[in-house]
């Protein structure tokens, strides 16, 4: 129907409007290409288990670089690479670049990639999952799969069958931004879930505010009595990170642990981690 007004319909929107249009077709545009142009990036984050405060994994973070240097963050294209349907061939290239670069991370080390809730319920994630880790071969085990509340909350039912069918294959399955969404504490106990990312505006006032206190507290209860793996996202100074271990919460991940980073340089890190853990294990100086 509004096709047939053609161009005449231009007339209703505003000049800044219509600009605006057009930019999003053209991002779209070059959006479609990214993959095929090598145009996108993975950047680790570390993460830390914070009962021994070590690293052990790391969150895969996208970046699109379309002219280098500058890079496009995550939350300026990926809703409208899920407008667009496009999310499901970025998303393949994300889980198949991280299953390949965690390969030559230690064994007891995994990755999580961030999984949008539009393509959970569209096409076969389980279907795509299995054959990522078929052709990597990573083991299921070394890969996290973190997940907003709100993909539960819109198709329930189809959500249960896709998270079995992913706990069928060994993959970790984590709520992500846990706390920021409309979710009851029933999803917890009614999805097969394995761990919790504690939202990270939950650190904002943590650990000097006595209600701030209560909240992470009684999430890492709560997570606890659901027998979740619970991660602090969002630690970004040395109070929150010895408070969270003083309170036992598993694990860790923010600025003051390590910021996203390129692969490159987050196999340095590991390098230079590695070689620590053997200089304090043979007791030689550093
Ligand atoms: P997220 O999964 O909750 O990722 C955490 C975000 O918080 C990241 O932003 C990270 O850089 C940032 N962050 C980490 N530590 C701190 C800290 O201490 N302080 C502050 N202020 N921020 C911190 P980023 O990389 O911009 O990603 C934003 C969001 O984009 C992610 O939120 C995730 O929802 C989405 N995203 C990222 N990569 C992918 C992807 O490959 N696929 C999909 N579907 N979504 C992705
Ligand atoms: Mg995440
Ligand atoms: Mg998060
Ligand atoms: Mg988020």
């Amino acid at each position: 129907q509004s096709k047939n007004l053609g161009r005449n319909r231009w007339v209703f929107y505003s000049p800044e409007m219509s600009e605006q249009l057009v930019q999003r077709r053209e991002m779209e545009r070059a959006l479609s290409q990214a993959v095929t142009r090598d145009e996108l990036r993975l950047f680790y984050q570390p993460r830390y288990s914070l009962h021994s405060g070590k690293m052990d994994g790391a969150e895969a973070l996208l970046r699109w670089q379309p002219s280098p240097p500058a890079l496009v963050m995550p939350d300026s294209f990926i809703p409208l690479a899920e407008e667009t349907g496009l999310i499901i061939p970025i998303s393949d290239w994300v889980l198949q670049r991280a299953c390949r670069d965690a390969l030559s991370w230690p064994d007891r080390f995994y990755v999580s990639v961030n999984i949008s809730p539009v393509e959970f319920c569209r096409g076969d994630l389980a279907g795509r999952i299995a054959t990522i880790l078929q052709v990597t071969g990573l083991p299921a085990e070394r890969l996290e799969l973190e997940i907003t509340e709100n993909v539960t909350l819109e198709r329930p039912e189809k959500a249960l069958l896709i998270m079995q069918r992913l706990k069928v294959l060994g993959v970790r399955l984590t709520v992500d931004d846990f706390g920021s969404g409309y979710a009851s504490l029933g999803y917890l106990k009614a999805f097969p879930f394995d761990g919790l990312k504690m939202d990270r505006s939950y650190m904002k006032d943590f650990p000097h505010s006595q209600q701030a206190h209560s909240i992470v507290n009684g999430i890492i209860g709560l997570g606890k009595a659901f027998s979740l793996v619970i991660t602090a996202e969002g630690i970004e100074n040395a109070e929150q990170f010895a408070e969270l271990r003083a309170i036992a919460c598993d694990e860790g991940q923010g600025y003051y642990l390590g910021r996203p980073m390129p692969a490159v340089d987050f196999m340095r890190l590991l390098e230079t981690a590695e070689q620590n853990e053997a200089i304090n294990e043979t007791g030689q100086p550093g």
